[in-house]
C-alpha cells in the first residue's frame, strides 16, 4: 500500500464507507493522509455529575438509572438516559441513534463525553462519546486524541481507525520537500511528520509536525503564485479608459462624502485603470470601511467606458445582495448601465438567459459567485473583475479568464488585517491599498462579554432595540461538527427565541443546510425589515450590509476565533444608529475571559489580529484554534508567520536557481504545486 492505493484497500472500508471518504474529498490513502484533524482532545479525569459545567466538554462517570427511551420525532429520534452518581443526576441524550436503546443494560456503569448544555430542564450532556463498560475510559486517559472534521455518516471514529490503518501500514512517500532544504530549516522527515500530526505521543512531537506541514503548505501556495507571477508579468493594458463625469455627478449625489482614504483608494485604482498595465490590486480595509462603494466606482468607470465589469463574491447571498443595492443605485443615480445576477443556483433556464444578455453585451456589470468564470460564461468586453471578500482569488481562476481572450484590471476586496510585509507575501502578485478609517458618522459598537446568567437581559434589551425600529442577529450556539445537528440546533434555538420574543417580532432563521432560494428569501425580507431577529450560524460572517441591525449577540463566543468574532461584530455598527455587540460565554476560564476583553476593549481588526497572536502565544497552537484568516489547511498566517517568512525565502531561492522546477530534485515539488493549483480552482467552485 502507498499513497497512491485507493481507501478500499484498507481493512474494514467497503463501498459505503468508500463514498462517504469520497464526500470529504478522501480517495486514495495519500488523500487521507493529509485529512488532518481539527483539534486534539485530552481525555481528562472523569468528575462527577455535581461538577458539570454548562459550555463545556466533559467526562462523567456513573450507573444508568432507570430504562433509556426513544422518543422525539420519526426524523428526530432522541435516545434519553439518565446517570446517577452520589452527586446527583444527569441527563443524557443521543439524537439519531435509537439503536443504542439496546445496547445498555440498568444500572450497568457508563462512562459519557460529551458537551454540556442549559436546557429548560437544567443541565443536559448531548451526543456523548460512549465508553461502556466503564473501563474502556482507561485507554484514552490524558492522551491526546485526533478530532477529524466530519460530515454526515462520517464519525470519528471511523477517520480514527482508517487513519490507524494508513498510518502503521501504508507507505508515506517521501514527500515534497528537496532534503537540503528540510535539513537548512531543521525540518521533521515527512513520514515522522504524518506520524506526529495524527498521533502525536507528545506535545513536542505534535509542534515539529505541524512545522514540517506548514512550511509545505506555504511554500506551495507561495510558489503556485510567484510561477503564475512570471508569467503574467507586465500584461498590457489593452483597455482604453477616459474619465467619466457621471462618476462626479455620482459622488455628488451620494448622501456622505467618501472619506480621505477612500478617495485615495479611488485614485489609485483610476491610475491603474488608465495605465500602461493592467491593474492588479488589494484594497483592505476593516469591515465597515466602505469598500463596496469603492468596487461600485471602478465598475461603473468600466460600464461608463463601454466595457464590462464583474463582482464575485464568495457566497450566494452577498452576491444577490450587492446585485440589489447596486441595481437600486444604478436606478437611484440615474446611470444608464444594466446590471444582472449569475449564480450557481439559478434555474438552467436562468442561467442561459443570463448568460446571452452577457455574450451580448446587454448587461454591463455582473454579479455573482463563481458561477461568473465558469466556462459557459462568454463576455463581450470584460475589463474588470472585482472579488470581494475572496481570500484566494485562485491562480487557475485568473487562467480562465484570460482563456477566454480577456485580460481584465482585477480588484480584491479583503478585510483581512495581514500585516503588510505578510501581505506581500501572500498577495505577491498585487499592489496594495488600505482604507485605514471608518465613515465619520459611525460610533463605536459598544461591546459586553457576559456569561449566559445574563441571557433573559439580553433578550430583552433586544426587544427594545426592536421596538425603537432596529433590528438583531444572533449567533446561534455551534454544536459538534455535524450538519445536521448543526441544522437541528438552529432550529431549536430559533424556536425558544421566537417565544421570548412574543407577537410582533419576526424571528427567522438561517443556516448551511438550508436551501439557497430560502437563505436568499430571508435575507432579502431581513434587509427590508420584515424580520427582526435572524437566528443563524456563521453563514452571515462575511459581507452582510444592513445597516438598521444594532445588535449582535454571539453565543458561544469563546469557540470562536477573535478574528472571526470580529466579523461577525462587524454586522452591527454599520449605519448611524448605536450599535451593540454581546458576546455570551457560559466558560469561566481566565484565559477566555482575557482573549474576549481584547474585542471589549478595541473595534479595530489590526490591534485585534496583534493582541490575538500575543495571548495565544506560541504554545497554543494545540488546540489549533485558529485565527480564521485565509483558508490554509494547518498554516496560520499569523501564528506561522516565521515559516511563512521562511517558505517565502525559500520559494525565491528556488525559483532562482532552478525556475521551471525542471530539476530532478524538485521533481516532487512541481507535481505537488500542479495539483494545489487544481486543487484550489475546485475548492473555489462551490
Ligand atoms: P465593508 O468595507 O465592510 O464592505 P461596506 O462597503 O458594506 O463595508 O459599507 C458599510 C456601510 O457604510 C454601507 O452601508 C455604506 O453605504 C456605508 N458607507 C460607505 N462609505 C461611507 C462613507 N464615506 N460615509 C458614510 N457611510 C459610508
Ligand atoms: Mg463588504
Amino acid at each position: 500500500m502507498d499513497e497512491n492505493s485507493g481507501i478500499r484497500e484498507l481493512k474494514g472500508i467497503g463501498e459505503k464507507a468508500g463514498k462517504t471518504f469520497a464526500k470529504v474529498g478522501v480517495h486514495t490513502i495519500g488523500d487521507l493522509l493529509h485529512y488532518y484533524p481539527r483539534g486534539y482532545e485530552v481525555y481528562e479525569d472523569p468528575v462527577t455529575v455535581g461538577e458539570l459545567e454548562e459550555g463545556r466538554t466533559m467526562t462523567v462517570t456513573g450507573a444508568i438509572y432507570g430504562r433509556v427511551q426513544v422518543g422525539g420525532t420519526p426524523k428526530m429520534q432522541i435516545t434519553t438516559l439518565y446517570l446517577k452518581d452520589l452527586t446527583g443526576i444527569l441527563k443524557v441524550v443521543w439524537y439519531r441513534m435509537p439503536f443504542l436503546r439496546k445496547m445498555f443494560a440498568r444500572g450497568g456503569v457508563v462512562t459519557l463525553r460529551g458537551r454540556i448544555v442549559c436546557k429548560r430542564e437544567g443541565l443536559v450532556m448531548e451526543h456523548p462519546e460512549i465508553f461502556y463498560p466503564s473501563i474502556k475510559y482507561e485507554e484514552k486517559r490524558a492522551s491526546l486524541q485526533p478530532v477529524y472534521p466530519l460530515t454526515s455518516g462520517l464519525t470519528n471514529n471511523a477517520v480514527l481507525k482508517a487513519m490507524k490503518q494508513a498510518v502503521e501500514s501504508a507507505d508515506p512517500g517521501e514527500g515534497i520537500l528537496p532534503e537540503a532544504i528540510q535539513k537548512r530549516y531543521g525540518l521533521a522527515g515527512y513520514g515522522e511528520a504524518v506520524r506526529g500530526i495524527h498521533f502525536p505521543e507528545t506535545k513536542e512531537e505534535f509542534y515539529h509536525a505541524r512545522e514540517r506541514l506548514v512550511f509545505e503548505e506555504f511554500l506551495l501556495f507561495i510558489l503556485s503564485l510567484r510561477m503564475t507571477k512570471e508569467q503574467e508579468d507586465r500584461m498590457l493594458n489593452q483597455y482604453c479608459f477616459r474619465e467619466q463625469e457621471m462618476i462626479e455627478e455620482f459622488l455628488k449625489k451620494l448622501p456622505y462624502e467618501l472619506t480621505d482614504a477612500q478617495k485615495s483608494v479611488w485614485r489609485d485604482i483610476r491610475q491603474d485603470m488608465t495605465g500602461i498595465h493592467v491593474m492588479s490590486r488589494l484594497v483592505q480595509g476593516d469591515v465597515g470601511s466602505g469598500k463596496t462603494v469603492v468596487a461600485l466606482l471602478a465598475m461603473l468607470f468600466a460600464g461608463l467606458n463601454g466595457f464590462q465589469a464583474a463582482l464575485m463574491a464568495p457566497t450566494e447571498v452577498l452576491a444577490r445582495q450587492h446585485f440589489e443595492n447596486m441595481k437600486r443605485d444604478l436606478l437611484q443615480y440615474e446611470i444608464p448601465l444594466h446590471i444582472g445576477l449569475l449564480t450557481g443556483s439559478m434555474t438552467v433556464k436562468e442561467k442561459k438567459e443570463i448568460y446571452g444578455r452577457i455574450s451580448s453585451g446587454e448587461v454591463d456589470l455582473i454579479i455573482g459567485t463563481h458561477a461568473l468564470i465558469q466556462e459557459k460564461v462568454q463576455y463581450q468586453n470584460l475589463a474588470l473583475v472585482v472579488t470581494d471578500e475572496q481570500h484566494r482569488f485562485g491562480v487557475k481562476q485568473r487562467e480562465s479568464l484570460a482563456g477566454k481572450g480577456a485580460c481584465p484590471h482585477i480588484l480584491v476586496m479583503s478585510a483581512t488585517p495581514i500585516p503588510r510585509t505578510l501581505a506581500i507575501i501572500l498577495y505577491g502578485d498585487l499592489d496594495i491599498s488600505v482604507i485605514n478609517e471608518l465613515p465619520k458618522n459611525r460610533l463605536p459598537i459598544r461591546n459586553c462579554v457576559v456569561d449566559t446568567g445574563y441571557r433573559n437581559t439580553a433578550y430583552q434589551f433586544m426587544k427594545k432595540q426592536i421596538f425603537s425600529g432596529r433590528q438583531c442577529y444572533i449567533i446561534c450556539p455551534m454544536v459538534e461538527e455535524s450538519d445536521s445537528l448543526e441544522a437541528e440546533n438552529v432550529t431549536d434555538y430559533t424556536e425558544t427565541i421566537r417565544e421570548v420574543m412574543g407577537r410582533g417580532i419576526t424571528v427567522a432563521c438561517l443556516h448551511g443546510k438550508m436551501k439557497q432560494a430560502e437563505k436568499d428569501g430571508i435575507m432579502e425580507r431581513f434587509s427590508r425589515n420584515e424580520i427582526q431577529v435572524l437566528v443563524s450560524t456563521t453563514v452571515i460572517e462575511v459581507g452582510i450590509d444592513v445597516p438598521n441591525a444594532s445588535v449582535i449577540m454571539i453565543e458561544n463566543a469563546e469557540r470562536f476565533g477573535l478574528a472571526q468574532l470580529h466579523q461577525l461584530r462587524g454586522r452591527v455598527g454599520r449605519g448611524r444608529h448605536q450599535s451593540y455587540c454581546i458576546f455570551m460565554s457560559a466558560s469561566k476560564s481566565e484565559e477566555t475571559r482575557e482573549r474576549l476583553e481584547i474585542l471589549n476593549q478595541s473595534n479595530d481588526g489590526f490591534f485585534i489580529a496583534g493582541e490575538d497572536l500575543r495571548l495565544r502565544g506560541p504554545g497554543d497552537l494545540f488546540g489549533i484554534r485558529q485565527s480564521g484568516i485565509l483558508d490554509f489547511r494547518l498554516g496560520d498566517v499569523f501564528q506561522d508567520s516565521k515559516i511563512l517568512k521562511d517558505a517565502s525565502e525559500t520559494a525565491g531561492l528556488l525559483l532562482e536557481e532552478d525556475p521551471k522546477l525542471e530539476k530532478p530534485e524538485y521533481c516532487r515539488l512541481r507535481k505537488a504545486f500542479e495539483h494545489v493549483i487544481t486543487k484550489n480552482s475546485l475548492e473555489t467552485t462551490l
